[in-house]
């Protein structure tokens, strides 16, 4: 059924490059088919008034790393705890998620393909932030750089188990750590089929990048966090000492990559920089959420719920048991737009764009989402001015928070 005429008023409307004050967007059958300054925008007869009472009106956000939310892991494996993630980041604007595999057995793996491809299909507003495709992540991590993910679940890739993955046609994004045997066979395949192609839990040399940018690597998953730095390269290959990851990444325009923006993984000059170095169009913000966001303190699965690793959550940041280290965040993307906006010299439009368009531009659903312009899905918010969610609407319906 097509969703009732809307237009929102009273607010500031962001679009990619610029705001406008005093503006309007208007949505008709799921998409939005007008925006402009309030005065100039026809509007529909019988369209129903969203006011965004002096705040802002934004594009949805997407997020291409995030692992779980509300108690559920993606990794669970089923179709409600894959609707019950999607509900929570929902709440925090979230409209496009991309849920993300971890390390796991070949089974697990592909029951969590399976139950978000049966939420993609079946997919109602109340199901909370749409499926757009899968983040391929774990297994194929190089075994120094696991994280806090389950070390016996890590593997090389094996491309009997990846093309039978990639066959079941809901992945968008795939991650390989570079340096691992078999890496460059993933790349290939995955770019062939027009993923987004990245390179993350990886100890991998300049030499080893630049193999994997031929084979269509374009990406990096969360800069800093276990990924090669050069006294991790000259540790593992000696000298001369090598250009790693974070080398590789901030000297080639076409490579985009990520932070994790939740004041905590990062610090403001970091984030900062990260900014300056790749721009708002090649830098995006990820939420790496896990299964303990809006979840009181205690200790939490990493990964499927039957044996994925321990963590601590303290109620802003996830931690490993043996206090090592952090482990992903607890927060939706509401807070990494935030925090990104509050640190670092970001415009508005910039910070926005960082968690909608540039995420949509890098996997590939641009012109569907990720913006407010006519044509696009009816996926918009209204902010308050200090960018707070206060009502979140996918393809022109509201989504109640319960
Ligand atoms: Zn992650």
């Amino acid at each position: 059924m097509p969703a009732r005429p809307l237009v929102f008023v009273h607010g500031t409307v962001i679009l990619p490059n610029r705001e406008i004050e005093d503006g309007a967007v208007v949505c008709s059958g799921g998409k939005i088919v007008a925006v402009g300054g309030r005065r100039e925008i026809r509007v529909p007869k019988g369209a129903a008034t969203i006011d965004a009472k002096g705040g802002f009106i934004g594009p949805g956000y997407i997020d291409i790393h995030v692992h779980g939310g509300a108690g559920a892991d993606f990794m669970d494996g089923t179709p409600e705890a894959v609707r019950t993630a999607n509900r929570v980041h929902a709440k925090h604007g979230t409209t496009s998620i991309f849920p993300t595999t971890t390390t796991g057995s070949r089974e697990q793996i592909t029951a969590m393909l399976r139950a978000c491809k049966a939420v993609q299909r079946g997919w109602k507003v109340r199901d909370g932030a749409y499926v757009a495709g899968v983040h391929f992540y774990g297994p194929y991590f190089a075994p120094e750089k696991v994280g806090c993910h389950l070390k016996s679940g890590r593997r090389d890739p094996d491309p009997q188990e990846y093309r039978k993955d990639f066959d079941l046609g809901i992945i968008k994004i795939a991650t390989c750590a570079a340096e691992l045997t078999g890496a460059e066979a993933f790349y290939r395949e995955a770019a062939r089929r027009g993923y987004l192609v990245t390179c993350g839990h990886s100890d991998s040399s300049w030499s080893e990048m630049a193999r994997a940018f031929r084979a269509g690597m374009r990406h990096v998953d969360h800069f800093w966090c276990a990924m090669s730095s050069v006294p991790s390269v000259r540790a593992r290959l000696k000298e001369p000492m090598q250009g790693s990851m974070e080398q590789f990444t901030l000297f080639h325009e076409a490579m985009s990559t990520e932070v994790i923006a939740d004041g905590i993984h990062l610090s403001s000059e970091l984030l900062e920089y990260a900014l300056r170095m790749k721009g708002p169009e090649r830098l995006l913000l990820v939420t790496d959420a896990n299964r303990a966001v809006d979840m009181p303190p205690g200790r939490y699965r990493f990964g499927p719920k039957a044996d994925g690793s321990w963590f601590v959550s303290n109620g802003k940041v996830g931690i490993n048991p043996d206090g090592s280290g952090l482990a992903s965040t607890v927060v939706g993307m509401d807070t990494m737009v935030r925090i990104m906006k509050q640190k670092t010299s970001a415009s508005l439009p910039e910070a926005v764009r960082m968690g909608s368009l540039t995420p949509a531009e890098r996997a590939g659903i641009a012109q569907k989402a990720g913006s407010l312009e006519a044509g696009k899905r009816a996926d918009v918010l209204v902010l308050d001015k200090g960018l707070n969610v206060k009502r979140v609407f996918m393809r022109g319906e509201e989504f109640a928070a319960s």
